[in-house]
């Protein structure tokens, strides 16, 4: 996995560094987490990454196309290693929990609008909010919202 990682790192010339291959491989086990939690896992591997290295770290990356920035209406932004397929997600209005949902229309997700205006379009941001399977379970029962589930 490592090696993939130095490949994709390679093919963008970006130095391989530590803290770079700790964020990608963050952001594979953990897609769409928030800066916090990347620098919450890095510092569990390296605790003498600074959280200003894993600003710079993902910016870095993301900058050069190896991680996708998103920010729902309302949300800190999420980091995710899945990038070039301009994927959509659905996002819970109760808890925030994000999925990947890939595009009902094709390939290349949304990128023909129907009048571009003369705009050159790169990227189309579909949102699909509603509520999670975890969350529409609590709210409809109530016994388990009380004894606390998780
Ligand atoms: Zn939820
Ligand atoms: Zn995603
Ligand atoms: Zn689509």
């Amino acid at each position: 996995m490592t090696s993939d990682f130095e490949t994709q790192m390679r093919a963008v010339s970006l130095r391989v560094t530590r803290p770079r291959l700790a964020v990608l491989a963050a952001l594979r086990d953990h897609p769409h987490i928030d800066t916090d939690r990347v620098i919450a896992l890095v510092r569990a591997d390296q605790p003498t990454v600074s959280h200003q290295a894993v600003y710079d770290v993902l910016r870095a990356l993301t900058d050069a196309g190896l991680v996708r920035r998103i920010q729902p209406a309302g949300a800190t932004a999420r980091y995710e290693s899945r990038v070039g397929d301009n994927h959509h997600h659905v996002v819970c209005r109760s808890c925030g929990a994000i999925a990947d949902v890939d595009c009902a229309v094709g390939h290349a997700p949304c990128l023909t609008a129907s009048d571009d205006h003369g705009f050159v379009v790169d990227e189309a941001e579909v949102v699909y909010w509603g509520t999670c399977p975890d969350c529409a379970t609590e709210r409809s029962s109530p016994l388990i919202r009380q004894f606390g589930r998780k």
